[in-house]
Parts: structure tokens; sequence; C-alpha cells
């Protein structure tokens, strides 16, 4: 996963990672495993604090209510979407509680920052998670600033990444040209859409393997739809405005 691959520079060429990405001027980041690390454990918190809400509402036990949710999220992509369309729930008491969470073991990284500060143009996150989530997350990790704006679940209608209406209403609400974006995620199949429509994707595998996703979930996978594999953010951001610099790239184009 870590094979940073050494492309030869020269002063006069840009390596191909960085020449791919000389035409893009909206950057698009998912949030959840993909601005931090699952080191930070702030995913598994509200995987729980779902299952602790579906065990509340039916008076479920833990497995029973790990099932539901699993359900739930590979029948309608989310488990809320589950909840709204079969109980009626209300949106904004679940994501409020599924994001009341502990964010001490995750690290401000102005690296990260000053890399993403440094793109040419507009910074935006589209999460299915919501806005508030994206601002705790974002604010803890001293990069909040650099966004333009956070595109949520409840911006989507409750419709989840990886459905094509969600990626068109985002780029319709913010007026993007998918052809000039770049979009960087932790969930291949959520790529498959923003390739679809033109966009640079990224994706962003694990440096140590997460024990609360399968293999197959954190693989450096090789599809046409994903253009640039890579277990570094920052690493593979800064290069992007300093030519000459290597992109530690791991994957199909590597
Ligand atoms: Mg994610």
């Amino acid at each position: 996963m870590n094979q940073n691959a050494s492309i030869p520079t020269t002063a006069t060429a840009l390596p191909p990672e960085q020449a791919a990405f000389g035409h893009v001027d909206h950057w698009i980041f998912d949030l959840d495993n993909t601005l931090y690390s699952h080191e930070a454990k702030v995913w598994p918190q509200v995987d729980e604090r779902i299952t602790l809400f579906l065990s509340e509402l039916f008076g479920l036990d833990g497995l029973s209510s790990r099932a539901l949710q699993k359900y739930y999220y590979q029948r309608y992509g989310t488990t809320l979407k589950g909840l709204m369309e079969e109980h009626g729930i209300d949106p904004d008491h679940f994501l409020a509680f599924a994001h009341e969470i502990d964010l001490s073991l995750l690290d401000p990284n102005p690296d990260l920052g000053a890399a993403i500060a440094a793109l040419p143009g507009r910074k935006l996150i589209l999460t299915n998670g919501s806005r508030g989530h994206a601002e705790n997350v974002a604010g803890k990790l001293g990069i909040l600033e650099h966004f333009e704006d956070i595109f949520d679940i409840v911006a989507a209608g409750f419709l989840p990444k990886p459905e094509r209406a969600t990626y068109e209403m985002f780029l319709a609400k913010h007026a993007i040209d998918p052809a000039r974006a770049a979009m960087f995620e932790d969930i291949e199949k959520n790529l498959l859409v923003p390739s679809a429509l033109g966009m640079k994707t990224v994706l962003i595998v694990p440096r140590t393997p997460d024990p609360f996703r399968e293999a197959w979930e954190q693989a450096a996978v090789e599809a046409g739809h994903v253009h640039f594999v890579t277990d570094d953010l920052t690493g593979f951001l800064k290069p992007l405005t300093r030519p000459g610099e290597t992109v530690p790239v791991a994957g199909p184009q590597a």
C-alpha cells in the first residue's frame, strides 16, 4: 500500500500526477476517514452511537441493533434513510445523537491545513454525515477555515453518496464544473459518479489496517474510476502546488 513511487522529475517537466491536476481549481473532500485517520477513532464512535440509537428506539439488544443497522445501510445507503423511510424518524434528532462523540484523539493537523490552503481555487467538503459533525471534526483538525462550505446529508435531501443525484445536487448548488474538479474519498464506490462526471479521483487508503472495516473496504482498488490511490493525503496534496516534488502514489497509475 505504501509503495511511494519514485517518479523521475526534472526542472522542466511535471510528473504525471501533478500534471493531471493542472486544470483543477475545485477541490472536493469527503470528511470521515479521508481528512483524518481511522486511528483517531472517530467513525467507530458514530457507528456505536447509531447502534445505541436503534437499541433505545426498538428495545433491541446490541447484536440485533447491529444487524438492523447493517440492513438499513445496505438497503438505503445510510441507517438514517432507512429510519426515515420505514419509521418517520426525525433526522435532526438522529444526527445530533449519532454525532455526540469524543474527539479527544483527533489532533490538529496544520500540515494538512497548509496543503489545502495552498491549493488554487475553491475547496468544499461533501459528506454523508451532518454539517455539525463536519464542523466539529474540521474545527478540531484546525482546517475548517480553508473550506468554502460543507454539503451534508441534509443538503442532499438525505440521499447519500454514491447516488448520482447527490453529486448533481452538490455540483448545481455550488456551480461547479466537474471537469475542473477533483474528489478525495476513502470509499471506492463513492468515486464512480465523480469519475463518470469528469472529475479527477483520488482514493484515500489507511496507512495501517482499520479494524472497523473489512479488508475490501480499505484496499487500494485498481479500477478505471480510481485515478490515484494514496495513504498520505497531505503528502499527495503538497507537491501539487510545488513542482518538482514527488507525489506519494500507490495504485493503478503508480
Ligand atoms: Mg469517508
